[in-house]
């Protein structure tokens, strides 16, 4: 079937084929519990499946499988792990198109959009195959009388939290590395797109991957979320979300000292110089913003514009996002869906809160359908201009298609601006001026930085924040050194 056929199909079915309906534990999909809740399709706004909400005892289960399986897979050679994870990414290209019509109608991205998730989940799987038999320790030189060096062993069982927003990449982004590295996992994915996760689980037993090795369960963050992070079992947390449940989780697993990974947003800038091309510079805040809805952790939410050429680039900027046309992501729309119907009222609440402070607000400002069928949940693109600092739409995640815009006539005020929020995720900064792009990006307390293009890199490079968008870097070398603990080992040479 090609991925036209499977979308046709969705469409006028309204049903998906073959979703998994349990919890994936030990290899195989449990039979699901009574306690069950519906999953939406966002570009509908109407239910297509329903999913199984674990508990406790499902949590346990799944945590036991991982501890029996990582025993094993630690002893498995490097060269046999890197064989294995090869194959994962060669059976998710082979069933790219199925995956992608799953996350479309799970996550309310466009098709284009979740095609590349799908194929950047494979290309983790390879670069992380790649890496599998390099995880090397180094000998150090204490002189004549002793030898010394050191091993990076693997930490076992690992728990991952994954959000709503890139289900099948950030599920993909933490079991790579985690498996190269000799650990199992536990995976619990967002209420509002609980398949991905557990389809990816299915591919992975497909391509060879060890029963127990990872396991999937789906349910609230409450109940799953909050067992999996009390779990002494556990070794590393890694956990995609908001600030205040990134803060719950940490405080559930200090008791057990359990390592952690947060990746917790942003409100990432993109400044624009006086001697930056506008039309670059628009183009670039064009899909920092809208790319997935504006629903991405490092979204560029921030333009921080030169008071010089303000006019220019929000006139371009504008004019691009009135064309913008949101659909269901199988209809190959500029734009897709917010994810649930809970998320599109909490970014109406930020731009009404806006409006009532008498924001500028240059297009968009409320909520919108798919331009076919009038349904679904969508938020029009919407650009707010001139703001203040310390104004709440400058400072707060609103993690929608909503760009605020800020105006400066100095260096030192765009980075004063650009820094000036509790997040430190991501930069952008467009200049012909090579000097100032290097000061500056010297200058901004993020994870990030990006000269004249908004996406900084791919998943080669090390990702993640500073402040409260988080700790730990997931992604590239880097992302392996939370699934690996350094041990020192010295040996006396005495005769
Ligand atoms: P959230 O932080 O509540 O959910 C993220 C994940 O955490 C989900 O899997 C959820 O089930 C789980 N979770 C929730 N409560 C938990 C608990 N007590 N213990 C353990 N796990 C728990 O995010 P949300 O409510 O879905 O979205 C709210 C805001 O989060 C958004 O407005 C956005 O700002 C932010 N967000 C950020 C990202 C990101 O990529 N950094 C992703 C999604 C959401």
């Amino acid at each position: 079937m090609t991925v036209q056929d499977i979308a046709q199909d969705y469409l006028s079915t309204g049903r998906l084929e073959a979703l998994p309906t349990g919890h994936f534990i030990a290899g195989k999909v449990t039979p699901s519990s009574d306690r069950r809740m519906e999953s939406f399709d966002p570009g509908r706004a109407e239910a297509f499946a329903d999913f199984s909400l674990g508990g406790d005892a499902e949590m346990d289960r799944a945590i036991d499988a991982a501890e029996k399986a990582a025993m094993h897979w630690r002893q498995v050679t490097p060269a046999e792990r890197c064989r294995v994870l090869n194959n994962v990414a060669r059976v998710f290209r082979d069933q790219a198109d199925r995956l992608a019509v799953i996350e479309v109608v799970d996550s309310g991205k466009t098709l284009a959009e979740a095609m590349g998730d799908v194929q950047s989940s494979a290309r983790l799987f390879e670069y992380y195959a790649g890496a599998a038999d390099k995880i090397d320790g180094r000998s150090v030189n204490l002189g004549p009388d002793h030898t010394a060096f050191t091993v990076r062993e693997p930490v076992g069982v690992t728990g991952h939290i994954i959000p709503w927003n890139y289900p099948t990449s950030t599920f993909a982004r933490g079991v790579a590395p985690a498996l190269a590295a000799g650990c199992s996992i536990v995976a619990k994915p967002a209420e509002t797109t609980p398949f991905t996760a557990l389809v990816m689980a299915e591919l992975l037993s497909e391509a060879g991957v060890p029963d127990g090795l990872v396991n999937v369960v789906t349910g609230l963050g409450a109940d799953v979320g909050a067992k999996m992070a009390r779990d002494p079992r556990i070794k590393q947390l890694t956990f995609t979300g908001s600030v205040a449940t990134g803060v719950n989780v940490a405080r559930m697993a200090a008791p057990n000292v359990t390592r952690l990974t947060l990746e917790l947003g942003g409100k990432s800038p993109l400044i624009a110089f006086q001697d930056a091309d506008p039309e670059k510079v628009a183009d670039g805040a064009y899909w920092a913003i809208f790319s997935n809805s504006g629903q991405i952790c490092s979204a560029g939410s921030r333009l921080i514009l030169h008071r010089s050429i303000r006019d220019e680039v929000l006139a371009l900027l504008t004019d691009k996002a009135r064309q913008i046309r949101t659909g269901h992501g199988l209809g190959a729309p500029d734009m897709g869906a917010i994810n649930s119907e809970l998320h599109l009222s909490r970014i109406k609440a930020h731009v009404d809160a806006a409006k009532s402070r008498g924001a500028n607000i240059l297009t968009g400002g409320d909520v919108t359908s798919d331009a076919d069928t009038g349904k679904g949940w969508f938020f029009q693109p919407t650009i707010i201009a001139d703001l203040e600092p310390g104004d709440p739409a400058v400072q707060e995640e609103i993690f929608g298609p909503v760009l605020s815009v800020q105006i400066f006539d100095t260096e030192e005020e765009a980075v004063a601006l650009a820094n000036g929020t509790e997040f430190g995720l991501i930069a952008s900064v467009y200049t012909r001026d090579v000097g100032r792009s290097m000061r500056v990006a010297g200058a901004l307390d993020c994870g990030q930085v990006s000269v004249n293009d908004y996406w900084a890199g791919g998943l080669e490079l090390p990702f993640g924040g500073n402040k409260k968008s988080g700790y730990g870097r997931e992604k590239g070398w880097e992302g392996l050194d939370a699934y690996t603990k350094v041990k020192s080992v010295t040996i006396s040479n005495a005769s």
